[in-house]
């Protein structure tokens, strides 16, 4: 038996089904989410996570290799009991693991400082012969 979980805003979006403890149940998905709903049995509504996927710029590790940093995507928790319900921007920069939520003034605000960065890092290679 489905359900419409409370909070869920329908209007604009469509709906999916999540599996809650064995039970569907109908949530609004965003846009821009890619998660299949369906893959996971969640514990609880408040694990109905949308996410978008990765994005990332493989770059040299020095021992002639590639590695991944800048690791990003969107991710919303909707049914939040407490913190963030809106999307946020995760980003992996140094491609550890560990992941910072931006808001998107925050993100922004890092965006200007890597273009920045990019700026400087091209006069390094314009200098180059
Ligand atoms: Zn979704």
């Amino acid at each position: 038996m489905s359900s419409v979980a409370t909070g869920a805003d329908l209007s604009p979006r469509e709906s999916v089904t999540a599996l809650v403890r064995g039970v569907p149940v109908q949530v609004a998905c965003t846009a821009w989410c890619a998660t299949d709903h369906t893959a996971n049995n969640l514990v609880g509504i408040e694990d109905v996570t949308h996410e978008t996927k990765d994005i990332a710029v493989s770059t040299p590790d020095g021992l002639g290799g590639t590695e991944d940093v800048m690791i990003a995507r969107l991710s919303q928790y909707p049914f939040l009991r407490h913190g963030e319900t809106g999307p946020v921007l995760v980003l992996d920069s140094t491609g550890s693991g560990e992941c910072a939520e931006l808001t998107k003034t925050e993100a922004r605000a890092h965006l200007d400082q890597y273009r920045a960065h990019l700026d400087a890092i091209e006069a390094l290679v314009d200098l180059l012969p």
